[in-house]
C-alpha cells in the first residue's frame, strides 16, 4: 500500500518537473505544449522509451545518464521524484497525528488536500527557481485547496487549526476559523505589502504578496506569522550562501517563493517542536 503510494507519488513528481521545465508564462499552465508531447531527452533530442520513463528506478539503473547520448541527466528529475513520492507518503501519517484537529472519518480527504498543496508548493518552486514567476493557475489552486480545507476541518473550540498547537493561544484566536485563516490572509498581505512598499519592491515583488496572502488563508492566524518569520531566517541564509559561493550581489533576484513554501512545510511538521525549541532556549518553558 505504502510502496504503491510512495511510486504514484514519484510519477507525480516525474509530471510536475516536466510541467516545470515547459511552463511558459505565455501560456496556460497544463497548455498542449506542457501537457502534450512524448518525453525525450534535453541533450540528444532522441524520443525516451516507456522502460526509460519509470520513476527513480530509470534514473538509478541508467546511472543518472542518457542511454543514448550518455549525457549527464538534470538531479533535478530524481530529486521530484523523491520528494513528490516522499510527500504521498507522510502527509498520512502526519495528518493521522494531528487527530486532535482532524476526526478520524476525514483523515483521507484532509490527507489528499495536503498531499495535493505539497505537490503544488513543488511545482511552484521549481518555476520561482528557473523563472521567478509563481502562475497565477497555482495560486489559483491553492486558494481552492485553502477553502475546501476549511470546509472540512471540524468546528473546532476557539477554531484551533493551528500546527503551533497551545502556544497558538499565546497570540489569540479568532472564534471561528473563517475568520482566523481570513484574518490570517489579511496579515500577509498587509506585512508582506508593507515590507514592499519599504524597500520598493526591490526585495520581494508581487508573487510573493499573492503567495504570503495564500499561505495565511490556508494556514490561518497565527501560524503565518511563524512561516513568514522561518522564511525570512532560511532566505537570508541561503542569499548568504549564495553570496559567499557564486560571488553574486546583493542586488542579483533571489526567487523568495521556494523560501515560503518551505517554511509552510517546516511548520506544518514541526511548528509546535521549533517553538519549544526556541522558547525553552532562552529558558522559558
Ligand atoms: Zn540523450
Amino acid at each position: 500500500m505504502w510502496i504503491i503510494l510512495f511510486f504514484f507519488g514519484a510519477a507525480v513528481g516525474s509530471f510536475l518537473n516536466v510541467l516545470a521545465l515547459r511552463y511558459d508564462p505565455e501560456r496556460f499552465l497544463l497548455g498542449k505544449h506542457a501537457v502534450g508531447g512524448r518525453s525525450h531527452c534535453s541533450f540528444c533530442h532522441r524520443t525516451l522509451k516507456w522502460y526509460e520513463l519509470v520513476p527513480l528506478l530509470s534514473f538509478v539503473i541508467q546511472g543518472g545518464r542518457c542511454r543514448s547520448c550518455k549525457a549527464n541527466l538534470d538531479f533535478q528529475y530524481p530529486a521530484s521524484e523523491l520528494i513528490a513520492g516522499f510527500v504521498a507518503v507522510w502527509t498520512p501519517i502526519m495528518v493521522k497525528s494531528y487527530l486532535a484537529l482532524v476526526p478520524e472519518a476525514n483523515v483521507w480527504i484532509v490527507s489528499a488536500i495536503w498531499i495535493l498543496i505539497f505537490w503544488t508548493f513543488l511545482l511552484l518552486a521549481l518555476i520561482d527557481f528557473r523563472l521567478h514567476i509563481i502562475p497565477d493557475e497555482l495560486n489559483i489552486f491553492l486558494v481552492i485547496l485553502g477553502l475546501v480545507l476549511l470546509v472540512v476541518s471540524p468546528a473546532q473550540p476557539l477554531g484551533n487549526t493551528s500546527f503551533l498547537g497551545a502556544y497558538s493561544l499565546m497570540l489569540g484566536l479568532g472564534d471561528s476559523i473563517w475568520i482566523n485563516h481570513l484574518l490570517g490572509a489579511l496579515f500577509g498581505l498587509v506585512f508582506v505589502g508593507i515590507l514592499i512598499a519599504v524597500t520598493k519592491g526591490r526585495g520581494m515583488g508581487l508573487g510573493d504578496l499573492k503567495l504570503a496572502a495564500i499561505l495565511g488563508l490556508i494556514f490561518g492566524w497565527p501560524d503565518i506569522v511563524m512561516i513568514l518569520f522561518l522564511a525570512f531566517i532560511i532566505g537570508s541564509l541561503a542569499a548568504l550562501g549564495l553570496m559567499a559561493f557564486s560571488k553574486r550581489h546583493m542586488k542579483s533576484k533571489i526567487a523568495f517563493g521556494p523560501y515560503l513554501v518551505l517554511a509552510s512545510i517546516l511548520v506544518f511538521a514541526f511548528g509546535e517542536k521549533i517553538l519549544a525549541g526556541y522558547f525553552s532556549l532562552f529558558g522559558i518553558i
